[in-house]
Parts: C-alpha cells; structure tokens; sequence
C-alpha cells in the first residue's frame, strides 16, 4: 500500500486543499488519484439521522437516559446499535457522542450530553465509541471544549482557567481518547478564553495532539470556522459543511504568502486519509453487509429495555410497581404525546414514536383510562399530514412552493414533513392544504416571515419575527402564531410567508410550516376532569416534563419551572388521589414543589421511539427502572453552583471553577439539591455491610438487597480529600444485580484519573482523605480512610 505521507504529496496543493472542505452538508470528497472515496457522515448522539433528511433511523433513548444506567457495557451496546445504524445508511462517521459536561441545567443541549461528572462521562464516552469502532464505524467526540450553553453559541467565549479545564472539561476527551481512540473530534462554535475553538492551537495541537498522543481528525462544527491561516495552523483538519466555506482558494493564497506551511495542509490531507483507511474508504471501498432495519422486533424489544434501564426512581412510598388489577387514571399531555427526543441536530425521523398511553393500554386494557393534560407549549405544532391534504394532486400532506427574488419557481413539491427546513436565496414560502380531519380546527403557522393567510378567502396579515439570540434559532425554534379564523374538514388554507425582511438579502435559513389541530379545551377545564379520572381510580400516573422547546440546540432554558400549568395539576390529582404517580418525560433537571405531595416519582428522560412502553415496563416492574441521575437537581432556580448562560460582553465566565454540579453542592456554593447526582431508588432496598481495599487502588464492598425485589446496585465510591480547595469526586462505581435476601460482594476500581489535581503545569496526586461508599452524597452509607492500604481493614 502506498502510505499516506506519499499519497498526499502526490496532489496539487489546490488539490489538497479542496479536500480540507466537505463536497457537501455531510459528505466529504472522493480524490481517486489518491484511493480517496467519498466519506459519508451523519448526527448520531441519539440516532443515525442519515447523510440526506428525512430517512427513517432508529430512535435511541437520549443520552442521559443512557448514561443513567451508570453501565459501560450498554454504552457498548448502544455504540453497535448506531454502528449498524450507520452502515444500514452507508455512513463512515458518527457525530457522536456529545461529552460536553452539564454545567449549568439551564443548557439547552443538556439532554445529548451525559453527565455532570468528568470520570462518568468519559468512561461511558468510550465504551460508545468502542462500540462504533470496532464495527468500523468512526466516533467523533464533541465539541471540544467548554462548550455548556448555547445562548451567542458562534461567537460566545467560555472563560475557563487551566485546573478546571483540565479536571473538569477536557477529562472526558482524555478519558475517551486514552480508553478508545476515536477517530475524530469535533471543535466547537465557541471561543475558550477568547480563541475559537477552531483555532486553538495550545487545546488542539498542543494538548489533544502532542500531550495525548492523539493521530485523528479534527473537524469543525458546521459553520463554525471563521478564519484561514489561524485554523489551519492550529490544527483544524476539515471545515464543514461545504462546498463553500473560509478555506478554499483562501486557503490556496495563505500557503503561496507564506502564512500556512504546505507541510501543514500535507498533514491536514495525511489526517483525513488516515480517517479514510480507518472506515474503509481507502482503495478498495468497503463493503456494506446486509443489517436488520431499524423496525425490526429485536430492535424494538433492546430500544425499550435501554430506556427502562435508565429510568430512575426519585422517590416511592412503596406504590410502584404498580399492583397488578389496579385500576389506573393516565392523565398529562406527555402521556398522549410522550416527548421521545430534544430539538435540533439529535433530532431523529423515527418509523414510530410509541406514546405512554399505548404502552399502558397495552398492558391493562380496561383498567385504563386517559385524560389529556394542560397545555405544555408557547408554540404551535406542525399538522400531522394525515389531517391535510394536497390541494392541487389531493395526496396526503402540504403543497409547497419556493420562489427566489425575481420570483421564480424554485421548488414545487407535496411535502408530508408538515414542518421543513430550507435554505438558500428564498423571498418567499407558500404553503397551502385541504383540511381533511373532522372537528373545529385551529391553523397556524410557523417560521419568521410577514405571512398572508387565507382561510376559506378570510384573509389575516402579520409578522413572525425571530429573537435572534442565537444561529440555527429561525430553524430549531421557529415563531408560530395560530389565526384567529378557525376551520373544518374541506377548508382551503393557503399561508404565503414574504422573507424579504427577515433575512435583508441574507441567504434564507429556517423552518417554514402549517399547525392545523383540533381547537384545545381550556386548561381549567382539563385539570377538572383529570381530578374527575383520578377519583375514579384506584391509582393516578400523571404524566409531565419539558419539550423541544426547552431542551434543544440554539437555546438554553430560562427556569428549571415545568412550563404552563402542570404544578398545579399534579397538586390538583395530588389532593383528590392519594396515590398519585408522578412520571417526568424530561432528560434535565425540573422543579417539583410537589415532591412530597405525591406517592411516588419515576424519571423517565426523553425515552426514544419505543419510549411508551419503557415507561409502561417500568412502572408495572416488567423491567427495573434501575436509573441513578447523572447531573444534581437544584431545588430552585438559582440553587447551582453555576447558574446563568447570558454572556456578559461575550463571556461566560466558569467562575465555580472545577466545583461543577455535586462538587458544588457538597462545597456549600449552593444549598442541599432536590436530589444529589447518583441518586436513585431502583426497586430493591439496600444495607451496605462493610467495604475494605481489595489493593492499593480497589475496594470490596458488601451489600445486601433487603427488599422485596431483585434489584440492580449500583456502588459508588467518592473521594473527599481533606486538602482545603479540593472537590469531593466521584472515583468509580461498580454494578451488580441482587435477589430479595441476596448479599454481595463488588470492586470497586478508583480510577487513577480521579485521584489527581492539576498543580503548577501538571498532575499531583491528590492527598489523603476519605472515600465515601455512597448511593449519591445525599446517602453516604460506609467510610474508608484514602490512601488505602491493601493489608488494612476499613
Ligand atoms: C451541531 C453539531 C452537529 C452539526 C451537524 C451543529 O449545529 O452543533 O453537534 O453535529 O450541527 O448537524
């Protein structure tokens, strides 16, 4: 084989540096001079969403679903669900997964990253990319780094001193390059302490590539590059998306003046070439074998024991699970419309999302009833396409037109994504359908733009403008406004959005759309009759979180509150329904002043496409939701260590240092949480009977399940050292599954890089202190003095 360093001194330098910019949204460039073939990439953290919009891929649950099973081995798993995934659509590059740490939970990305814990993240970080790698498939670790919060995504700086970059944000890249070795990484849109992540020579050159050794490609967020000779020297490999882009010719003219060496671009090219040979598309392209598609009954059946895994039990007086031949009221708008994934580039088309509802009335028929919920959004949902059809072809689905400046027909198409995404030289958007469903219909319409909509000729004219706070917001949280015309089933409805405004001669980016719903009952009297459902019977589930408009890409969250009125319906059912079940189909952190008021509290996270039925296992104890929380939630607003996402002129600032979530907690930066990281009932009831070094670097514990149920443990050991300045960490944890009456004994393995703080340039070991066996700091169950001694009790 003819190696890389000569194959790219084979090329032109304006050959090389065409390389360097994707050939298009998510493809890179064939080079068959070189043996280089087209290299395909997809978003992944949740599901493989393909290379073109719109293919049908498995929805996975969200990420910290997954990371709340504390379980390496199904982080593994996960990683070859995806591999297959990628292959089934012929993609060499995952973008995934996101292991950016949960630094304030007002971030509006929280739900793809893991966790708030560096050691945590990064362990499961790469038993995910082995998954993916060793099928071939290449991981891509981002955004590297300090990239929390979205609000000024592009241009905000993330002032971070070097410690707690270096024992909080950069650890789980550390941990998953030195553990796994993936083959790409992404750089954020972000500046670290005024540089753009892009450009960042001492983070990407000097730490990623010279201190770890590193050999992959570094690949740019999409449009976050913004210079030239800056991030090609400092180590930036691939600019995407392309085919335009800052580099390009630009690029060409920095190496002929001198201000980029060509030995760098040749080493730009050797990267990708070295990414190319890793995923088979280095001469002899790979084959493609033939894979189960997304639907199939295995993967429904593994999809919906993933989520349940991760399900954590908050609270429980003993009513879950459920006693069989209960009769059960279903009540919340999540019920019915179970959120299954965040907003934005996780976002996956699933070839089904199963509600709650379906998965309970599945299982318990009659015993069932089911009470819709308050209203949970500010902005209309796109129309589902069997509720309208094609004017002009009849198909299901809009009639779409796009037409440019001088008013020419662009696109022309009967589109069933209700809601879509265009880009380009747009003056307008027309949308028009025939409603075909039956009842009193409400329309909307969605995206920025002066609109024009007719409703059976009653015509309305207004503006939809976007606050602009953040790139990507005109697409991934769109203004809608319903009219106030309502109509019924053989309306004609035709909207006509005018861009020329909103985008002043800008290229067109956003997502344009049709609501058209039943006309929602009053959330008085929807409270009125889930307290009537609930009396009813002998239990209430009732059934609340967040939605895409809280937990997305482009925007952070304001409030930890749960939106609209869904307090004050758990209060309402609390009080007429003694055993009131409360599920959150949220993936971060919400408010609960009903905590107390309630029997029981089942987290579900955003569950993915076989969502309904995880929950249903769960709260019927099919399946253990065996989840411990990833990240600490605060018992109000402001109650963090770190709290707000507005830059201050450009900046936010990691004042809290590295006492990120729990470590910040238990340092008295913010009061007692709602629930520590690493809490989590399960459905077993657990005695920790003694722990002692099992080494200089491992401990046994012994543990007893004295409940009622087989039950998965998991043991977790933190380190407290006593040096003031020093966080309480989390140093490793162990799992195993114990009968009813059942003892055990687990290792507990410290993971050495726990046991560090960053001194003076360097690593130092931390000083003595004491490991805490804990099921979260809120229950420390056993003690042992640190450093262990291996022939010493505890
Ligand atoms: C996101 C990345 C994503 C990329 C491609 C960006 O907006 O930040 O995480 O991989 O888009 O969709």
């Amino acid at each position: 084989m003819v190696p890389l360093s000569a194959r790219a001194k084979q090329l032109s330098l304006t050959q090389k540096v065409a390389l360097l910019t994707g050939s298009g949204y998510f493809t890179l460039r064939a080079c068959p001079e070189v043996g280089l073939g087209e290299i395909r990439l997809s978003d992944g953290p949740t599901g493989v969403r393909g290379v073109e919009s719109g293919h049908l891929a498995a929805l996975l649950p969200n990420a910290t679903l997954l990371a709340s099973t504390w379980d390496e081995g199904l982080l593994h798993e996960v990683g070859r669900i995806l591999a297959e995934e990628a292959v089934a659509q012929r993609v060499h590059v995952v973008l995934g997964p996101t292991i950016n740490l949960h630094r304030t939970p007002l971030g509006g990305r929280l739900f793809e990253m893991y966790s708030e814990d560096p050691l945590l993240t990064g362990r499961l970080a790469a038993a995910y990319v082995r998954g993916l790698q060793d099928q071939g498939v290449a991981a891509c670790l981002k955004h590297f780094v300090a990239n929390e919060s979205e609000t000024e995504r592009t241009t905000v700086s993330s002032v971070v001193d070097e410690r707690t970059l270096r024992e909080a944000y950069l650890l789980p890249f550390e941990i998953a390059i030195a553990d796994a070795h993936p083959w790409s990484v992404m750089a954020a849109y972000n500046r670290v302490n005024g540089t753009p992540a892009t450009e960042h020579n001492v983070l990407i050159n000097d730490v990623l590539r010279g201190e770890w050794g590193w050999d992959g490609v570094v690949i740019s967020d999409w449009g976050a590059t913004t210079s030239v000779a800056p991030a090609a020297n400092g180590g930036l490999d691939l600019v995407m998306p392309g085919p335009a882009g800052p580099w390009g010719e630009a690029l060409v003219t920095a190496v002929e003046q001198g201000l980029v060496d060509g030995q760098v671009v040749d080493q730009h090219v050797e990267r990708l070439l070295l990414l190319a040979e890793r995923v088979g598309a280095l001469d002899e392209p790979r084959s493609w074998p033939a894979v189960p598609g997304p639907a199939s009954v295995l993967r429904r059946t593994q999809l919906s024991d993933l989520a349940t895994a991760g399900m954590t039990v908050l609270t429980n007086n003993g009513v879950l699970p459920l006693a069989s031949g209960s009769s059960v009221a279903l009540i919340g708008r999540h019920a019915v419309a179970t959120v299954a994934m965040g907003g934005g580039s996780a976002e996956v088309r699933a070839p089904h999302e199963v509600t709650i509802e379906q998965g309970l009335c599945r299982r318990l028929g009659d015993l069932l009833s089911v009470q819709d919920g308050v209203e949970v959004r500010t902005r209309l949902l796109p129309a589902s396409p069997d509720s309208v059809r094609d004017p002009e072809t009849g198909e299901q689905g809009l009639r779409l037109l796009l037409h440019d400046r001088h008013g020419a027909l662009v696109k022309q198409a009967t589109t069933t994504a209700t809601k879509d995404l265009h880009f380009g030289e747009l003056a307008s958007v027309t949308l028009s359908a025939e409603i075909v469903r039956d009842g009193e219909i409400e329309i909307g319409v969605i995206g920025v733009g002066r609109w024009r909509v007719s409703v059976d000729g009653v015509e309305e004219v207004f503006e939809l403008t976007s606050s602009g706070k953040g790139l990507g917001e005109e697409a991934l949280a769109p203004p809608s406004r319903a009219v106030t015309t309502r109509a019924c089933r053989g309306s004609r409805v035709t909207a006509v959005a005018d861009l020329t405004s909103a985008f002043e001669g800008r290229p067109a980016f956003g997502t344009w759309g049709l609501a058209a719903g039943p006309v929602p009952a009053s959330d008085e009297a929807l409270i009125a009759r889930a307290e009537g459902a609930a009396a009813a019977s002998d239990v209430a589930v009732v059934v609340i979180g967040l939605t895409e408009e809280q937990e997305t890409e482009s925007t952070d969250k304001a409030t930890l509150a749960l939106p609209g009125r869904q307090d004050e319906l758990v209060r309402r059912v609390a009080a007429v329904a003694p055993l009131t079940v409360v599920v959150v189909n949220a993936a971060t952190p919400v408010l609960m002043p009903w905590k107390d008021d309630v029997a029981a509290i089942l987290w579900a996270g955003l569950p993915g496409q076989e969502g309904g039925d995880a929950v249903a296992a769960a709260l019927l104890g099919e399946a253990e939701p065996a989840g411990r929380l990833v990240t600490t939630f605060p018992a109000e607003d402001g109650a963090a260590p770190a709290w707000g996402v507005d830059p201050v002129d450009g900046e936010v600032v990691y004042a809290e240092g590295p006492f990120v979530g729990y470590r910040g907690h238990a340092a008295g930066l913010a009061p007692a949480p709602l629930f520590w990281f690493g809490h989590g009932l399960g459905y077993g009831s657990w005695h920790y009977d003694e722990c002692r070094p099992a080494s200089e670097s491992s401990l046994l514990v012994r543990i007893t399940n004295t409940g009622s149920h087989a039950s998965r443990e998991v043991v977790q050991v933190y380190l407290a050292p006593r040096e003031p300045g020093q966080p309480v960490r989390l140093c490793g944890w162990a799992s195993t599954t114990v009968q009813p009456g059942g003892s055990c004994e687990v290792t507990v393995v410290l993971d050495p890089r726990a046991m560090r703080r960053w001194g003076d340039g360097g690593w130092v070991s931390v000083g003595p202190g004491e490991l805490l066996v804990a099921r979260g700091l809120g229950d420390v169950r056993l003690r042992c003095p640190w450093p262990l001694r291996a022939d010493r009790d505890a």
